[in-house]
């Protein structure tokens, strides 16, 4: 029998870790979700820009269960077909001509800052072994990520941390000139901060980037954890920016809610991971790389990005209407169907109290910080599903400022 568990269980046998919400979902379909009790909800936030096609799409529910039946796992001893076939798309539809497998952000990212040492390492000695990152970005979880990672709360405690790593502020090209040097190895960068606060690179900026790193031979890595995959409108945002990065990393959306990742390289670079180097157990998995495959196949076509940017628009419209009604957002910002709106200063620091309306009003969105509400549904969301998700969203607005006021 099934044991009965309720959101209690959660502070009686989980590291508390988390603060999850008060509702356990249990079933989703396309961009709506139903909890334990059967309420149901409109997904703006789809996972934090995972579910890039909704829940339970029925193409990859069929892909994983066909591949269910046939191969979950060999290792890395032996390829097989599906990561094959995912790795040729993916240089195919990018600047990269290498890839290597992961199963989180955060390994990819770790999978380039050690190739980025190691590419510096091979053709320019031990010395070249600098990160520059930006403040507020974020990279992942483990003690390099957070590392490397712009926001220090993050490693508060886990020290002592890597060494090797500076940050500079985003957007700030003069900043950056006074701390690269032959010692760099990389820029890491994310080319719309996310966790940041849905914050884009401007592209003179990124070009600027692109520019110091072949000046000093530093790597460019490009962290499309969160931006790639359909979000921005094009499959990697990289293709926005005009300017193309050595590395790139990607997942997130990559496997719609199924663990993968992939670490993304010029054949020049990639060398640098030669035999040995590094490793993954479950990177590349046939289940993980049959999933991301059908992932890649629906999103890049022109029916899905260009629907991406149609969206854009309507998410854009029914926010500065509510705004213009309610004057609680000081910007509304971002690309595709990555948004963030800016609360104003009279409610800084109240960005997170929409969540819990947002979620009794029947509806999911997400915060980038304390100022910043975000926007990550679905890029296959339907308009209706929009409309009433705004209609649910306003309620939510009306209840909060309520509260605050009280
Ligand atoms: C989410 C995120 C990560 C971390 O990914 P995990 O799968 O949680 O390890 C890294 N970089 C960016 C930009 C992200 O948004």
């Amino acid at each position: 029998m099934t044991e009965q568990v309720t959101r209690a269980t959660f502070d009686e046998v989980m590291v508390p870790s988390y603060a999850p919400a008060a509702i356990i979902p249990v079933r989703g379909e396309g961009s709506r979700v139903w909890d334990q009790e059967g309420k149901e909800y409109i997904d703006f936030a789809g996972g934090i820009a995972v579910t890039a096609l909704g829940h339970s799409h029925p193409t990859l529910v069929d892909t994983m269960r066909e591949q269910a039946g046939k191969l979950w796992h060999l290792s890395n001893v032996m390829t097989n077909e599906p990561a094959l076939r995912l790795a040729k798309k993916l240089t195919e539809k990018t600047f990269a001509d290498r890839v290597f497998f992961a199963n989180s952000g955060a390994e990819a990212n770790e999978a380039a800052f050690k190739l980025a040492r190691r590419y510096a390492f091979d053709h320019y000695g031990p010395e070249k072994n600098e990160i520059i990152s930006f403040y507020q970005s974020f990279h992942g979880r483990t003690l390099f990520t957070v590392s490397v990672g712009g926001q220090p709360k993050y490693r508060e405690g886990f020290e002592p941390a890597p060494g090797g790593i500076k940050h500079c502020e985003y957007n700030n090209i003069e900043q950056l000139k006074s701390l690269i040097s032959d010692k760099t190895c990389a820029v890491v960068m994310e080319p719309i901060q996310g966790e940041g606060g849905v914050i884009p690179a401007n592209k003179e900026f990124a070009k600027e980037v692109r520019e110091l790193c072949d000046q000093y031979n530093a790597l460019l890595v490009f962290d499309e954890v969160q931006s790639g995959v359909g979000r921005t409108g094009t499959l990697y945002a990289y293709e926005q920016t005009g300017v193309t990065p050595d590395v790139l990393t990607s997942a997130k959306a990559l496997g719609n809610g199924f663990p993968v990742a992939a670490m993304m390289a010029t054949e020049n670079v990639a060398k640098s991971l030669a035999f040995g180097t590094h490793g993954s157990t479950y990177g590349g998995n046939p289940m993980a790389c049959s999933i991301a495959e059908a992932v890649i196949d629906i999103i890049d076509t022109n029916e899905v990005l260009s629907g991406v940017n149609r969206r854009h628009e309507v998410f854009v419209e029914a926010l500065t209407a509510i705004n213009e009604k309610h004057h609680i957002f000081k910007d509304i910002r971002g690309m595709g169907l990555l948004i963030g709106a800016e609360v104003t200063d009279a409610l800084a620091g109240h960005a997170k109290d929409f969540l819990a309306h947002a979620a009794e009003e029947g509806l999911f969105v997400l915060v980038a910080g304390p100022n910043v509400l975000r926007f990550t549904p679905s890029l296959v969301i339907p308009e209706a599903d929009i409309k009433e998700g705004f209609e649910r969203f306003e309620r939510a607005v009306v209840k909060t400022l309520a509260d605050i006021k009280a």
